[in-house]
């Protein structure tokens, strides 16, 4: 994975530049832009592994950003990572779903940027349903074929929704998922949810998952994640 080409669409020096040293250091090779516009340019002309995209910038902003990206075949599978600061919950839900694969809240300690690198370029689509491996994550071992789930030696009996709700978020640790995405993901197995139904089937996990019902956080404004 070392020595992969990373995009950093970044307008403030600094933190263009804290987030150069820790990816080289780790042996990626880094491209930088500063407008949005030279962003999608480098993006097109780069061939880059991954963009770290950040979401405030002048002009075409990072949102406008994401969206050119995945709407131009030649750079649509490059994942992005948003880079945001506090605050900016509305534009994270926006960026996740349109096609953005995580992101990461300024400021950010370079060990967990550099995590979040690393987990982008290794995962695939987000709430894709992962054919049909067992899923295992702190305490809850998840058996898609049998629809079986155990949390702390525990069998646990899930309802359908529920099932698929924890295989959403079971499948990607650390990544949070938008309510809509979790809809989405569900959905894929031709189930209808609605996005306020996701709050009551978490709800409904937590307490059924017992002591390991902790692992799931809310994200405040954002939507629901497995702990990493
Ligand atoms: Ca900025």
């Amino acid at each position: 994975m070392a020595g992969e080409r990373i995009l950093v669409v970044e307008d403030e020096k600094d933190i263009q530049e804290l987030v150069r040293y820790n990816l080289e250091k780790h042996g990626f090779e880094v491209v930088s832009a500063t407008t949005g516009e030279d962003g999608v340019a480098a993006a097109r002309r780069r061939d880059p592994k991954l963009v770290l995209l950040d979401i405030m910038l002048p002009g075409m902003d990072g949102l406008d950003v994401c969206r050119a990206l995945k709407g131009d075949p030649k750079t649509a599978g490059i994942p992005v990572i948003m880079l945001t600061a506090k605050g900016e919950e509305p534009d994270v839900v926006a960026g996740l779903e349109l096609g953005a694969r995580d992101y990461v809240t300024k400021p950010f300690s370079p060990r967990v940027l550099v995590a979040r690198v690393r987990a982008a370029l290794r995962g695939p689509a987000p709430g894709a349903p992962e054919g049909g491996g067992r899923i295992e994550v702190h305490d809850i071992v998840i058996d898609p074929e049998r629809r079986r789930v155990e949390a702390g030696g525990r069998p646990v009996e899930l309802t359908f929704t529920e099932f698929g709700v924890l295989r959403v978020l079971a499948a990607r640790p650390g990544r949070v998922f938008t309510r809509y995405e979790i809809v989405d993901g569900v959905r894929g197995e031709a189930y209808p949810v609605t996005e306020r139904a996701v709050d009551v089937q978490i709800v409904g996990l937590r307490r059924k998952l017992g002591r390991c019902g902790r692992y799931i956080e809310t994200v405040r404004g954002v939507g629901y994640r497995m702990k990493e």
